[in-house]
């Protein structure tokens, strides 16, 4: 590798020192940076193009060869959705396999929809997206560990029987690692498309701000108070972040962003989408196994549309007073404009 490569994995290692110190700065407890072995190896990458490294696309973008210097040429399978200035590359090793990560200066082109719509996230479903028009979608949730995990224990379990770093180990654990890349590859993939269709649909999506961390906190508690009912817990959180929501978020995000559309997230704490009435505003606390929203005022809905509905009450009032604020002489926002004219359409 060449001088510059190198520069590339020592700001890696200054990143994760400086990651480390921050965080013992803050007062938290964060792990030790770890010495990266040949076996957790993450790749290396370079810096500018034809400096030790170039890539050469394909028709259209769509595969190409990348020449390494004291590698050679290797062929690269896959293609890009727009092509454009290529910047810097890097090579990332994971599950076995290796990976050229290129980016691309480019004005990336998306076109987007004219619905206003907002999302509710949950286990039952992965979204339900209401539109404003009694509108109401229910996307699946593909529940990926359910369906894996059969395979990957028995893999695990093979590699736990051998004897560590025998032959029979490594490829028990090569086995292992192709199965977790897999099922992260399919997880990425669903999230895309998914993504990419709601991008291609919607000129504003609402939803409530996640925090993960607290929602799939552990339940385990400690020695002198154990917590109740940790298995259910545990399984509920594996669940939760089995649908990796945090990244189906921001993919959403900047693909709406892509297409001049806007992304808001509504104040869960002061909004309470899900403990709130949709028709007449009403709050009261449901418990997690209450599926469906039923108000004095006659109002009944399943719970999960009724939040989402909230949230989009939410999102177009916040709308209604940008655009407001512009009628009175303010500075329209790029962003803003076309928005209106499609929202108008
Ligand atoms: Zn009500």
């Amino acid at each position: 590798m060449n001088c510059s490569a190198q520069q590339i994995t020592l700001r890696r290692l200054d990143k994760a020192f400086s990651a480390f110190f921050r965080r013992v700065r803050a007062g938290q407890t964060p792990g030790f940076p770890r010495f990266k072995s040949l076996t957790r190896m993450p790749g290396f990458g370079y810096k500018k193009h034809g400096d030790g490294w170039r890539f050469t696309p394909g028709a259209n973008w769509r595969h190409g060869t990348l020449r390494l210097q004291g590698v050679g040429l290797i062929k690269a399978r896959g293609e890009a959705r727009q092509g454009g200035t290529i910047k810097s590359c890097e090579l990332q090793h994971s599950h076995g396999d290796w990976r050229l990560s290129l980016t691309i200066e480019c004005a990336p082109v998306r076109v987007g929809g004219p619905a206003a719509v907002a999302a509710d996230w949950g286990t039952e479903h992965l979204l339900t997206i209401v539109d404003g028009h009694c509108g109401t979608e229910t996307v699946v949730n593909p529940r990926w560990w359910q369906q894996r995990k059969a395979t990957e224990v028995a893999l695990a379990q093979a590699v736990a029987a051998k004897r560590r770093g025998s032959r029979r180990w490594r490829k028990a654990a090569a086995r292992l690692a192709a199965h977790r890349g897999q099922s992260g590859r399919k997880r990425l993939d669903h999230h895309h498309q998914l993504a990419a269709r709601i991008a291609s649909e919607v000129a504003v999506f609402a939803t409530e701000a996640l925090d993960i961390k607290t929602l799939t906190a552990s339940a385990a508690g400690t020695m002198e108070a154990p917590g109740v009912d940790v298995r259910r817990q545990r399984n509920l959180n594996r669940e939760m972040l089995d649908t990796a929501p945090a990244l189906l978020m921001q993919l959403i995000t900047y693909k709406v962003q892509e297409t001049g559309g806007w992304f808001l997230t509504a104040p869960t704490k002061r909004l309470k989408p899900s403990q709130t009435c949709p028709a007449c505003g009403a709050q009261r606390k449901k418990q997690l196994s209450e599926r469906t929203h039923t108000c004095p005022c006659g109002c009944v809905l399943p719970r999960d549309v009724a939040s989402a509905q909230v949230v989009l009450d939410w999102a177009l009032r916040e709308i209604a007073g940008k655009s407001h604020a512009q009628n009175f002489g303010r500075e329209p926002t790029a962003a803003a404009s076309p928005l209106r004219n499609r929202l108008q359409a």
